[in-house]
């Protein structure tokens, strides 16, 4: 019996840079997140988003916004001017959904889908990239320290002095690497 390997989700506080997190090591070796329609449909279900099916083409439309939203969040976090192409990915998708959220007999929320589609899902998340993007939250775009990584994350720590996508991976195998580099000079002077 084969096994087949599923990557494990990178699951963050914010909707939209989690979503762009599905997809990690965009400058190294990428690795796919949502690799099948399932794995989307599992995704969704973790952040209250709950869909009935997804189709083949419905992950590639998935993966289409994830790299827009990527796109346009790694230009801002640059100072750079808004990829036009991405601007009209996310608008198109926050346009093409509906999604409400509706209070809880207990007093909180959650998202109501108005088909339990994928599109209606996306649009949430595209909403959720629009106001981060558009700097309607406190805290800032920001691009990982990591060389291999350099995700778009959004720093909503105070003085947003945030290096890193997420502290658990990029943040301690940068110390790592800081640490074994430091402890070969170290060990060797003269090199
Ligand atoms: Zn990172």
């Amino acid at each position: 019996m084969s096994v087949v390997h599923v990557p494990e989700f990178r699951l963050g506080k914010v909707l939209a840079t989690s979503f762009t997190a599905t997809l990690t090591e965009r400058c190294g070796e990428p690795v796919e997140r949502i690799p099948v329609p399932s794995r989307l449909v599992d995704w969704l279900a973790v952040y209250g988003l709950v869909v009935d099916s997804c189709t083949e083409s419905q992950l590639v439309h998935a993966r289409e916004l994830r790299e827009s939203i990527h796109a346009a969040a790694t230009a801002v976090a640059k100072q750079e001017p808004l990829p036009a192409p991405a601007v009209q990915v996310i608008n198109d998708c926050s346009a093409h959904g509906q999604a409400s959220p509706i209070l809880t007999p207990e007093g909180g929320w959650r998202w109501r889908l108005g088909s339990a589609s994928v599109e209606d899902a996306l649009s949430v998340i595209a909403a959720d990239a629009v106001s981060i993007i558009a700097g309607e939250r406190p805290g800032k775009m920001a691009l990982c320290a990591s060389p291999t990584c350099r995700a778009a994350f959004f720093d909503a720590s105070r003085g947003h002095t945030r290096r890193w996508c997420e502290m658990n991976t990029c943040g301690n195998r940068e110390k790592k690497e800081r640490f074994l580099a430091n402890k070969r000079k170290k060990s060797n002077p003269a090199g």
